[in-house]
């Protein structure tokens, strides 16, 4: 099996301002500085303060990530946002597919997708995320619901590309609420998306993939969640917003690599 270094991202959505983004990056950078976790760390501030946080983060090796993207390029689309712009400011990641954008802003699949095709067009690395609704769970739809958002979203990408794409699995009743999958629903989630993934791309490339899971990870559930052998680190919401818990978050997910690789 190949070895995938985990990921671990911190969505802080419509939070901070100005000088709190700024102060949270750096804690951020000074916390992995201290004790260089073997770890791939993301962090997702609001647009507006994209270019101070890249500013902040400057060469300390944590990845600059856009909450969102538009798939067109330039033109008469107001308020939107393009992947050329974000790689104009060394955006290095974009979420694709969150559940807040799917369910509060209402994006369906086949926008998803082109989201996803203009963002790795324009060499950015995107995490698309997918999740079931409560009642979809209830219903006994999980696994169908999480395999058509990954084939929608992956629909069209090649192969060269899958490099550029981390899966994330965001149980949407797990979102902001403190309720989190187990670890065991969670890995049995991750498997099938890992299987369609081998479905779609080949085994070496589902291998290779990351898929993290999201929904209400803290420091105190992370090591077990992260512990599984198909989960490959964490996006998370709340606790991102907290230097000290999103380093205990990503050293969870290092100390999982390292017992991994045992
Ligand atoms: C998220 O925003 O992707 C998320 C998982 O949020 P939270 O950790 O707050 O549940």
């Amino acid at each position: 099996m190949s070895h995938r270094t985990p990921i671990v991202g911190g969505n802080w959505k419509m939070n901070t301002d100005l000088a709190s983004a700024v102060e949270l990056a750096d804690d951020i950078v000074a916390g992995c500085a201290a004790h260089q976790p073997h770890c791939d760390i993301a962090v997702f501030p609001p647009f507006p303060y994209l270019q101070a946080v890249g500013k902040t983060l400057g060469h300390a090796g944590i990845l600059l990530g856009a909450q969102d993207v538009y798939h067109e390029a330039n033109g008469a689309y107001t308020g939107e946002v393009s992947a050329e712009m974000l790689v104009d400011l060394n955006v290095q990641y974009v979420l694709c597919g969150h559940s807040e954008r799917r369910h509060v802003i209402g994006e369906t699949d086949e926008i998803i997708n082109l989201k996803t095709q203009a963002a790795l067009d324009a060499s950015l690395c995107v995490i698309l995320c997918v999740g079931e609704t409560i009642e979809q769970r209830e219903a006994g739809q999980t696994e169908a619901v999480n395999l058509r958002q990954l084939r929608a979203g992956l629909d069209g990408v090649p192969e060269e590309q899958m490099r550029q794409v981390v899966i994330a699995y965001e149980p949407v009743w797990a979102i902001g609420t403190g309720r989190t999958a187990t670890a065991d629903d969670a890995e049995s989630v991750h498997r099938v998306l890992r299987a369609e993934v081998a479905e779609l791309y080949g085994d070496e490339i589902a291998e290779a993939t990351r898929i993290q899971y999201g929904g209400s990870v803290k420091a105190s559930n992370a090591g077990e969640l992260f512990s599984q052998p198909n989960i490959d680190g964490g996006l998370i919401g709340g606790a991102s917003l907290k230097s000290e818990e999103f380093l205990s978050i990503v050293r969870a997910a290092a100390e999982s690599d390292r017992l991994a690789r045992k």
